[in-house]
């Protein structure tokens, strides 16, 4: 599984139904924040938008704490808006870290 080189339970079965899972590792994990690595995180959030388990993705990401690259959709950066948003109870009903409970 490619985009979750470390830290995914091995027992996961939604892994198996990534969109990302014959796909490098590192198109995942942009390095840096330059146009190059902004490219990079867009193809890779392109990716995720098409994949039927984000909201598992995401989820696990967040319970993670995952700190670097692209998951669900969402850089480390905007992982880190969701879960200040979260705990402020602006996540509303409805949203990623929701959908996948
Ligand atoms: S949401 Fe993105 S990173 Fe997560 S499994 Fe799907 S393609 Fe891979």
């Amino acid at each position: 599984m490619p985009a979750f080189p470390t830290a995914a339970p091995a027992t996961s079965t939604w892994q198996s139904e990534a969109a990302c899972r014959e796909l490098p590792t590192e198109l995942f994990f942009p390095v840096g924040h330059g146009p190059r690595a902004q490219a990079q995180a867009r193809r890779a959030k392109d990716i995720c938008g098409s994949c039927r388990v984000r909201p598992d993705c995401l989820g696990y990401a967040m319970a993670a704490n995952m700190q670097y690259g692209v998951f669900g959709g969402l850089a480390e950066d905007e992982r880190r808006e969701l879960r200040r948003r979260s705990r402020a109870g602006y996540g509303g009903g409805g949203g990623p870290l929701e959908e996948s409970a």
